[in-house]
């Protein structure tokens, strides 16, 4: 696939994401099913399913769960979407791409949906609940959430940098961004109940696996990591097959699991955990596709400024800055990270997709038709 190519498949907003997405995936014969959020109907999770029942094997790529992130997921399902179209990925596969998560958040620039909240950590296994908040995020809330409208002028940054360089950069990950449940206009928050994105995405999920018992499910995210590389996070304990599955395809240091931090951290309500147990009767393998942007400070920066200015700023150029710096910060412009991650992950596509028709070949057996 050549770089113009992918560089096209950036789509300038939500909207042409989505309109460009369904073109797509009806030009590959998909199945595709949408559902408009309450609180607007213009926006819309979609989901394109390739093969319902034809294949027992199925790749899903997620996109959006944290709105803002929404590009680059989108970018490679359009590219897979292209790919299948050229018969360029296996035919005899299922594919279920979900589209944007999280639309509210994709449309209007925020990592957080139109309640605030993280889906990230709304999803609920039956042993949580909606409540608590790490110790290390009471220590930093003030800092971290003040009720007054952002300035592009305040030290945020040589104040992050003094805390890094006292707590350390995990303590501070897992102090801040794994998950709490009492400040709702706070950052990372998991709400007070399930949202109707967690909820559509819990009643929907084994339909939109079709008949498929052998499952590589990818969830792309932006913003964590060094600029332009790439992570797996598995959520699985060390020594778990699908963390020897992974590595053995991507090798060790791509593949992070649920023992090893260096890009990750635990987080509470995870979509992962959730589809985890969800699928637990399957042979359902998840991954967390992490793509670096911006130093962590600069990203959570970015973050704090425009959760401020979503809540607080009464001038519209104070809103405009900060959402344009959290884009910068979840999607650069940069003409070379955008080729760079996008044929990256379109390696990990066919890589897993390659691995998963041999496993056609091993179980001949074909359930119903399409
Ligand atoms: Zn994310």
């Amino acid at each position: 696939m050549d770089s113009i190519e992918l560089l096209r498949d950036f789509s300038a907003d939500y909207f042409e994401a989505r309109e460009r997405f369904c073109e797509s995936a009806n030009a590959v014969g998909a199945e595709l099913v949408r559902y408009p959020i309450t609180v607007d109907q213009s926006l819309s999770i979609d989901v394109a399913i390739v093969n319902a029942r034809a294949s027992r094997q199925r790749l899903v790529v997620s996109s959006g769960v944290h709105g803002v992130e929404g590009p680059l997921g989108s970018a490679i399902q359009l590219s897979m979407l292209r790919m299948l179209h050229q018969s360029e990925l296996p035919d005899d596969l299922g594919y279920t791409l979900i589209h944007s998560i999280n639309p509210f958040g994709y449309a209007h620039h925020r990592r957080w949906n139109e309640e605030n909240v993280d889906l990230n950590r709304n999803f609920k296994c039956s042993s949580n609940t909606y409540s608590g908040c790490p110790a290390g995020y009471k220590n930093f809330e003030s800092v971290l959430n003040p009720k007054t409208a952002p300035s592009r002028l305040e030290p945020f940054r040589v104040k992050a940098f003094w805390n890094i360089a006292l707590h350390g950069v995990q303590a501070i990950k897992e102090a801040v961004a794994t998950g709490q449940y009492e400040y709702p206009q706070g950052l990372f928050y998991g709400g007070r109940a399930e949202c109707f994105s967690s909820r559509i995405v819990r009643e929907n999920f084994h339909t939109w696996m079709g008949e498929s018992d052998e499952i590589v499910h990818l969830d792309v995210h932006t913003g964590l990591g060094r600029f332009a590389d790439y992570r797996l996070l598995l959520e699985y304990p060390p020594g778990a097959p699908a963390v020897a599955w992974f590595r053995e395809l991507f090798g060790r240091p791509i593949v992070e699991d649920g023992g090893s931090h260096p890009t990750s951290y635990d987080a509470r309500g995870t979509f992962g955990l959730w589809a985890m147990a969800d699928q637990a009767s399957l042979d359902y393998r998840f991954a967390t596709v992490e793509v670096g942007t911006h130093p962590i400070v600069r990203v959570l920066a970015a973050l704090r400024a425009e959760n401020r200015a979503h809540h607080y700023a009464s001038s519209s150029s104070d809103i405009e800055w900060a959402r344009q710096e959290l884009r910068e910060c979840f999607c650069p412009t940069s003409p070379k990270w955008r080729r760079k991650v996008l044929a990256d992950q379109m390696k990990v596509v066919q890589r897993c997709a390659q691995q998963l028709k041999k496993a056609v070949g091993n179980r001949s057996e074909v359930v119903g038709s399409c």
